[in-house]
């Protein structure tokens, strides 16, 4: 069994076959939009102007910009609640479960692990079976420390721009996908970076994965 440090995770036992690490917020579980009706019902409301949270929520009642300090306290009292809130991407369960046929699939996703078994209990729910990574330290070394030196094919997706360009500086050989459910911060994203493939949906990404991993057939 695995050990990853500084996260707290499900068991980990790899096969001989490819490897797709996937985020989870914004990947396979809505947060924009979530968090969006999160806000509105506590008097807040986050007006997207650019591809953060800081700067883009207001106080419904006067107007004013929210303080950090404040989304911080607002974005930690949803994550304690998110089972409540947070919905499956459209055709994220259905992607995964096919390709689990032929790829071990990991969540690593960078919520505090104090949050992890509400998590945990939220995939499950959702058909989500397959084990998971929590941790706030960078994702790059935690795919190295997944895959090693295996020579199967690996996987990487995700919607933040420094979490893919981690892996790619620790595991050059990955295909590295970024993905962005809420279809207004996709419009307001910056470029993922150089050796970074955008895919607009889930069965986009599905096809690419697929052209990865015959392109490693004998
Ligand atoms: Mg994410």
């Amino acid at each position: 069994m695995l050990l990853i440090p500084d996260a707290e995770h499900d068991d980990l036992l790899l096969g001989e076959r490819p490897l797709i690490v996937c985020d989870i917020d914004e990947v396979v579980l809505e947060f924009v939009t979530p968090f969006q009706a999160f806000l509105k019902h506590n008097g807040h409301e986050l007006r997207p102007t650019s591809f953060r949270l800081n700067g883009n929520v207001f106080s419904l009642a006067d107007s004013g910009e929210t303080p950090e300090e404040e989304v911080a306290r607002l974005l930690e009292a949803f994550f304690a609640a998110h089972d409540d809130w947070q919905t499956p991407v459209l055709e994220a369960a259905q992607s995964l479960e096919r390709l689990s046929d032929v790829a071990d699939i990991v969540f690593l996703t960078a919520m505090p692990p104090r949050h992890r078994p509400v998590r945990r209990r939220l995939l499950s729910r959702h058909g989500f079976d397959f084990p998971m990574i929590a941790t706030e330290a960078a994702k790059g070394p935690a795919v190295l420390a997944l895959h090693g030196a295996r020579s199967h094919p690996v996987v990487f997706i995700d919607d933040i721009f420094v979490n893919l360009q981690s892996v790619r500086q620790h595991v050059p050989e990955t295909l590295l996908l970024n993905l962005i459910a809420n279809d207004v911060f996709r419009g307001l994203a910056p470029h993922p970076g150089d050796g970074v493939d955008i895919a607009t949906d889930w069965p986009h990404a599905e096809k690419l994965i697929r052209a990865h991993f015959a392109s490693f057939a004998p």
